[in-house]
């Protein structure tokens, strides 16, 4: 079987984002990408994560062409595939429906640096408009919003998307992008919340890309 060990990834990053309750049912897609085969591992469509096995998971190509798999990949697989093909640094896509992200999403509001958190995605999390989920326009419009240094966005009325470069660290982005969107809910329940100073968001993004290269 064509990617074996990613195809095992998927399937075990799959149960933990239910355990970890970021998202909900047969909702959210992930994908990890073998850059030396050029070769993606994807969840199939519409899966039940604790019934899905290795078999089920299918193997694409950055063009989306099929090499492996019998079930059908998931309806999203633009917006990871399109970050294989022009972000060297991802190697790993998750999408969620978590409840606070999605929320926010839902009020087309980004997310400002309100915690030092924030620097898992970045400088601050962006949010695109509502856009047809399962379209190229949809991949087109999140990493246009994400560009070269953001690892999260926010798709309005829909939900959150993370990468990384690999599955440990973008469902630890994916969990603490969450974390600030029900944060970043409650200071705004409270009044307005004291972002991070530049020069200190500065120091934290420093010292992120750091954390992300051990
Ligand atoms: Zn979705």
């Amino acid at each position: 079987m064509i990617l074996q060990e990613e195809r095992e990834m998927v399937v075990e990053y799959g149960k933990k984002m239910i355990e970890k309750k970021i998202t909900v049912g047969t909702f959210g897609n992930i994908s990890c990408f073998n850059r030396e085969k050029n070769m993606m591992a994807i969840t199939p469509s519409g899966c039940d994560y604790f019934k899905t096995t290795p078999e089920d998971i299918v193997v694409l190509t950055p063009d989306g062409e099929k090499v492996e798999g019998n079930k059908k990949p998931s309806s999203e697989y633009d917006m990871h595939r399109i970050f294989y093909q022009k972000r060297k640094d991802v190697n790993a896509v998750i999408h969620t429906h978590s409840v606070y992200a999605t929320t926010l999403a839902c009020m087309h509001m980004p997310i400002e640096p309100i915690h030092y958190i924030v620097a898992y995605a970045g400088p601050d999390v962006p949010c695109i408009p509502y856009v047809q989920f399962g379209t190229w326009e949809l991949a087109e419009a999140a990493y246009n919003a994400m560009g070269e240094n953001h690892n999260a966005c926010l798709l309005g009325n829909h939900g959150l998307l993370s990468v990384g470069p690999n599955l440990s660290y973008t469902l630890d982005v994916a969990e603490q992008i969450e974390f600030l969107a029900q944060v970043y809910y409650n200071t705004k329940l409270l009044g307005k919340g004291v972002n991070l100073t530049k020069k200190d968001l500065d120091v934290v993004l420093g010292n992120f890309v750091n954390y992300r290269q051990k």
